[in-house]
């Protein structure tokens, strides 16, 4: 079979080379995992948390390995891995061990006076083989975070992990193996998104899709799941902003928002790639925010921001910075590789003088950019935010507590972090994802566990109390007389109508009308 490479991006030097599954290998992989998905689904809710649990202490105490794995791929920084990569999965593993029975349990059904005598209720059941396909700026956190998900529903799970950042998936699949996942439950298809991916998309054993990626990638995967009516949950790019207004902590301002547009050298999707200031402060702001950036160590993996992941992004970096430049923006900091090194490496860059005609300020980054933006009056800098076609998370910084809350509900985004970036991701019990072309559906949280579940309804109704019902074959003759007087009874607003009614029905019923 074909291999592809992978190339270390912090240093240009060869990790590895896998191999690239076509359209049969995948096949194998979906019929094994539907095999498999046969004795997994009946799982009881104690296996599975303890399965979860043995999962959480497998990284946890490997923490150090999991995390080379993925620095080497990805040209991050190991500590970068260790917060955003090996935390999280353990974390969501942990939360969801803890509370898979409370939020898989049936649901009891409200009495009703039409179906007399009859128990109800709702279950969560697995749906089947779910296609797991992922990115590679999170490769353990966001293949795991689905992969996770779905397991504890009592799926079956093919990952496809960005063939950037296969090592990641691949150890995804030993984490759960280590704990005891029977073969086949969770399995990791390695190549090309155009291969690999697309074969898995089009495969009819796949019951459900997770993408974690591009807007323009998930929607095609999208049109294709379409075509078969498989459920999907999208999670795409975005263009997230923060808002500081002239009440902000500045120091907590800028700390934070430094953090939120560099970390991981801004290629994260709820990253911060726009600071919009009010003008009082804006000045204030700058160089605190300017002084910070300065101070960063970057430049090799042993600092605090790594390199670059893709060549192709890094590119997407250089030519916004050239469109804004071009444009009339200034450069207060970063702006140029360093031409002698080696790596894929984007100095932290801060920029003012921006407009809405420049890429930098409507398409996503995705790279170590942020424009910061001056306003008047906090309808404009709310019209800024929500300018985008993306609306995927936003941060507020105010020392106003109501102001926070108003601007929030006002932004439209799938999370708001206020005086904080990013970390609504990072509680476990928040639904997470996206508005408009930022995602459709979300995950985390009770909501994100259900998802990964049909709900089937179900009525119970005592075999041996009668055996036939007045609406049944043959209709009961006058049934509809009792009908409509039963309509009043529940549904008048005329507690005098409603008193009749009931009479009424009492005299048919009396009469033997009813037969
Ligand atoms: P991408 O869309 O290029 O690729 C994502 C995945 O799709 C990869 O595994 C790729 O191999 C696969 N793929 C590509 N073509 C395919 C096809 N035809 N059929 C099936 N699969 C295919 O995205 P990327 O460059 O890996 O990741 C960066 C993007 O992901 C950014 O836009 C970022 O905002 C977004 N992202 C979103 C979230 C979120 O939670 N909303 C999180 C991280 C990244």
């Amino acid at each position: 079979m074909a291999e592809f490479e992978i190339i270390n991006p912090s240093n240009g030097e060869l990790v590895t080379s896998y191999p690239l599954m076509g359209p049969d290998e995948v096949d194998e992989a979906v019929k094994k995992a539907g095999l498999a998905w046969q004795s997994w689904s009946g799982a009881s809710f104690e296996t599975r948390k303890e399965i979860l649990t043995k999962a959480a202490a497998v990284i946890a105490e490997d923490a150090e390995r999991y995390a080379r794995i993925v620095s080497d791929e990805t040209g991050k920084t190991v500590m970068d891995a260790l917060m955003a990569d090996i935390y999280p999965v353990a974390g969501l593993l942990k939360y969801y061990a803890k509370n898979l029975k409370k939020f898989l349990k049936p649901v009891k059904g409200e009495a009703n006076i039409f179906l007399p005598a009859r128990k109800s209720y709702y279950t969560y059941e697995p749906k089947g083989v779910v296609g797991v396909i992922s990115p590679w700026n999170y490769p353990l956190s966001l293949s795991a975070g689905p992969v996770i998900t779905a397991v504890a529903a009592g799926n079956a799970v093919v990952l496809k992990p960005s063939s950037q950042t296969t090592g990641s998936g691949i150890a995804i699949k030993e984490i759960f193996e280590k704990a005891g996942l029977p073969e086949g439950v969770v399995q990791t298809i390695t190549g090309s998104g155009s291969v690999t991916g697309q074969a898995l998309i089009e495969n009819e054993g796949i019951d459900m899709l997770f993408f974690t990626g591009s807007t323009g990638v998930g929607k095609m995967v999208n049109v294709t799941a379409a075509k078969r009516l498989i459920p999907t949950i999208m999670e795409l790019g975005g263009k997230d902003v923060a808002i500081v207004t002239k009440n902000a902590n500045l120091d907590r301002a800028a700390h934070s928002i430094a953090w939120g547009a560099f970390t991981n050298s801004g290629q994260t999707c709820i990253g911060m790639e726009i600071a919009i200031v009010h003008k009082d402060v804006y000045e204030q702001f700058l160089e605190k925010i300017t002084k910070i950036t300065k101070d960063l160590k970057s430049g090799d993996k042993s600092g605090e921001i790594g390199s670059m992941t893709m060549a192709a992004q890094l590119k997407i970096v250089e030519e916004q910075v050239e469109d804004a430049v071009s444009g009339g923006a200034a450069i207060i900091t970063g702006g140029k590789r360093d031409p002698d090194k080696k790596g894929l490496f984007y100095p932290p860059t801060i920029l003012t003088g921006t407009n809405m005609n420049m890429k930098l300020m409507t398409d996503e980054t995705f790279g170590p950019l942020l424009p910061i933006v001056p306003y008047e009056n906090i309808d404009e800098a709310i019209e800024i935010a929500n300018s985008t076609e993306f609306g995927l998370s936003g941060a507020i910084f105010t020392k106003d507590m109501a102001e926070g809350r108003s601007i929030a509900k006002r932004m439209n985004t799938g999370s708001v972090n206020i005086n904080d970036v990013l970390i609504t991701f990072a509680n476990h019990s928040l639904p997470f994802g996206g508005n408009k072309q930022s995602g459709v559906g979300r995950y985390h949280s009770k909501m994100g566990l259900r998802a990964f579940t049909n709900i089937k309804s179900i009525t119970e109704f005592p075999w041996d109390l009668y055996n036939k019902e007045p609406y049944w074959y043959p209709v009961l003759k006058n049934g509809d007389l009792l009908i409509k007087e039963a309509l009043r009874v529940l549904f008048s607003l005329d507690t005098g109508k409603r008193v009749k009614a009931a009479l009424n029905a009492i005299l048919i019923i009396l009469k033997g009308r009813l037969k």
